[in-house]
C-alpha cells in the first residue's frame, strides 16, 4: 500500500510528524508498498525559508528513506517517482482545474466577499447567539457570490479582476460516517461544517483541496496523519464523493500529552526532533521511543529497531486515547541503545568524539578495552570523553583519596601500601598484563602480607584514575597498560 508523509515546511520537524511519517513508512514496508513524501507549502504566509531541507535531514537521520516524491540526494534536494511534482506550489494549475470541475458539477461556487464582510457576517451571526459562527447554508444566500448573483455579474468581477476564493458547496444536514483505522466508525452531520473554501484569492489551493487531489492522483492507499485532522474528516469524504473518487483508509493517530496530560507543549519540553538529535540521542533510540507513543506490541518488548518495527507495528494497536511523551523513558531507551551496540561499534561511535578530545587517542584493543569499561554506563556518546579522561591524562592524586576510612586505611599506611602495590605489578610482564593475572598475582600477595583487599585496591583504583567513584581496579590498570599504571603509582608515591 502506498502511504505519504506530507509536512509543511514551517520549521522544524515536530515530534508528532516524525511519528506520522513512522507509522506511514511501517504500513508501506509491511504491505511492499511506497512511503512517498510530498511537501505542503500552500500556505505561502507560514513556510520558512531551509524548513525543507531541515525536514529531510532528520527524516534521513531517523532512517526514513522516501521511496518516492521529495528525496534528499547527494546533489540536493530531488523529486522521484511518476506522479509529480510533489511540491504543492508546483501543483496550482491542477488544483484550480479540480476545483472548476467541482464548480462546474455544483460542488462547489464563487465567492467575492471582504474580509471585512466575512467578519460582520461573524459578529451577526455571535449576536444572534450562534455558538460556531462560519459561513454555511444559513448565511450563503445573503453574502456575494455566484449563488446569489447573476451570472453576467460574476462573468464581470471576474473580468474585473476582483479577488474570490472558490468554497464548497456543504450539502444541507447530512450524515456522514466513515471508519476510520484507529477510531473505528465516526460520524458527523453536515450542519456542524462550513462552506470551506478550497481555492484561496491567491490561487492556492487549502489543505482540503490539495490533500483530496494529491492523495487521489498519488494513489495513496491509506492517510495517516494527527488526530487535529479528525474534525476534517467529513469535508475530506464528502470531496472525494463529489470528485467521484473512492476515498482512500485513513488512521488517526492520537495526541501526544505532557506528563500532566496536557496537550504537549514547547513550554514543557523541547517537540523538535531536531533539538533531540543535537542533545545527543541515538536515531535508534529516538525511533524506538517514537514508536511506542500511541502504539504497544502487546508484548512485554520494548526495544524495537527499525526491522522489528516493520515485522511487529499494526494500526489497530494503536490507542485512541492521548500517547504522553514521557523523556525518562526515552532516556532509559538511550541507555538501552547504547548497551545493544556491540563492543566494536561503541568504540568506533565514540572514536571522534574522544580523539577530538585527546588526539594522542587512537582506534587499538586498548581503546576498545577502555570503552567497555563506560559501556555499561553511559547514557549519551558524548559524555565518552569526560569518562574516559584519566586514561590520556595523568589525574592529580591527593592523599585524602587515597586514605580511606571504610577501607581502613590510614594516611600512616600508605607509604607501604604503594611500595607494596609497585613491587608486585612490576613483576607482571607486559605480554601477561591482564586483568585476570592482575587480579591473581595482587591479591595472593596481599594475602601473603595480611592486608585486606579493600586496603590495596582502593588505594591503586585512586592512583590510577584520581576518582572516588570508577570500573574496580583491575580493569582500570589493564585497560591502562603496564608502563601507565606503574608510573602513576609511582606519582602517587610522590605526591605523598
Ligand atoms: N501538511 C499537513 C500537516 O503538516 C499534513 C497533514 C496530513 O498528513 O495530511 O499537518
Amino acid at each position: 500500500m502506498r502511504t505519504r508523509f506530507a509536512p509543511s515546511p514551517t520549521g522544524f520537524l515536530h515530534v508528532g510528524g516524525l511519528r506520522t511519517a513512522l507509522f506511514s513508512y511501517l504500513v508501506a514496508k509491511q504491505t511492499g508498498g511506497e512511503f512517498l513524501v510530498r511537501i505542503e507549502d500552500t500556505d505561502q504566509e507560514r513556510s520558512v525559508e531551509g524548513a525543507l531541507k531541515n525536514i529531510l535531514h532528520t527524516l534521513h537521520w531517523a532512517g526514513l528513506e522516501p521511496d518516492e516524491g521529495v528525496i534528499l540526494r547527494k546533489g540536493g534536494i530531488a523529486q522521484e517517482g511518476g506522479k509529480g511534482p510533489y511540491i504543492q506550489s508546483q501543483r496550482l494549475e491542477l488544483y484550480r482545474s479540480y476545483a472548476e470541475k467541482l464548480l462546474a458539477d455544483g460542488h462547489a461556487y464563487i465567492a467575492f466577499d471582504t474580509k471585512e464582510e466575512i467578519d460582520r457576517m461573524r459578529t451577526r451571526q455571535a449576536q444572534a447567539g450562534v455558538a460556531s459562527p462560519k459561513y454555511d447554508a444559513s448565511v450563503r444566500m445573503n453574502m456575494r457570490n455566484a449563488l446569489t448573483m447573476s451570472a453576467q455579474e460574476v462573468q464581470e468581477k471576474l473580468a474585473g479582476a476582483e479577488p474570490y476564493v472558490i468554497r464548497m458547496k456543504m450539502p444541507a444536514e447530512t450524515q456522514v460516517s466513515f471508519e476510520d483505522d484507529i477510531r473505528g466508525v465516526v460520524s458527523f452531520n453536515t450542519r456542524e461544517l462550513d462552506d470551506q473554501v478550497l481555492l484561496k484569492s491567491d490561487g492556492f489551493p487549502t489543505y482540503h483541496l490539495a490533500h483530496v487531489v494529491d492523495d487521489h492522483l498519488m494513489d495513496i492507499g491509506i492517510v495517516i496523519r494527527g488526530e487535529e485532522w479528525l474534525p476534517s474528516l467529513p469535508k475530506h469524504v464528502l470531496l472525494f464523493e463529489a470528485f467521484g473518487w473512492r476515498p482512500p483508509r485513513y488512521a488517526h493517530v492520537p495526541l501526544l500529552l505532557n506528563t500532566d496530560r496536557s496537550k504537549l507543549s514547547k513550554r514543557q519540553s523541547s517537540v523538535a526532533v531536531e533539538e533531540f538529535r543535537e542533545k545527543g540521542y541515538m536515531p535508534e533510540a529516538f525511533l524506538n521511543f517514537i514508536a511506542l507513543l500511541g502504539w504497544n506490541p502487546g508484548t512485554e518488548q520494548e526495544i524495537f529497531s527499525l526491522p522489528m518495527l516493520i515485522e511487529a507495528f499494526s494500526l489497530d494497536r494503536v490507542q485512541k486515547g492521548g500517547a504522553v511523551f514521557d523523556t525518562e523513558k526515552l532516556d532509559w531507551l538511550q541507555g538501552q541503545w547504547v548497551r545493544q551496540l556491540s563492543t566494536e561499534e561503541f568504540s568506533r561511535a565514540i572514536l571522534p568524539l574522544v580523539t577530538n578530545q585527546f588526539p594522542k587517542a587512537e582506534y587499538d584493543p586498548l581503546f576498545e578495552q577502555r570503552a567497555h569499561l563506560i559501556q555499561e554506563r553511559i547514557t549519551f556518546l558524548k559524555e565518552a570523553p569526560s569518562m574516559l579522561q584519566y586514561f590520556y591524562e595523568d589525574p592529580i592524586v591527593k592523599n585524602d583519596l587515597l586514605a580511606n576510612a571504610k577501607q581502613k586505611i590510614t594516611e600512616t599506611m600508605l607509604p607501604d601500601i604503594l611500595i607494596f602495590l609497585q613491587e608486585t605489578l612490576e613483576t607482571v610482564l607486559a605480554d601477561e598484563w591482564t586483568q585476570d593475572v592482575l587480579k591473581e598475582k595482587l591479591l595472593s600477595a596481599a594475602k601473603l602480607k595480611g592486608y585486606k583487599h579493600g586496603q590495596v585496591l582502593w588505594p591503586l583504583r585512586a592512583a590510577l584514575t584520581g576518582l572516588p567513584f570508577s570500573p574496580g581496579a583491575f580493569e582500570v590498570a589493564a585497560a591502562l597498560g603496564r608502563d601507565t599504571t606503574l608510573a602513576r603509582i609511582e606519582m602517587a608515591m610522590q605526591s605523598l
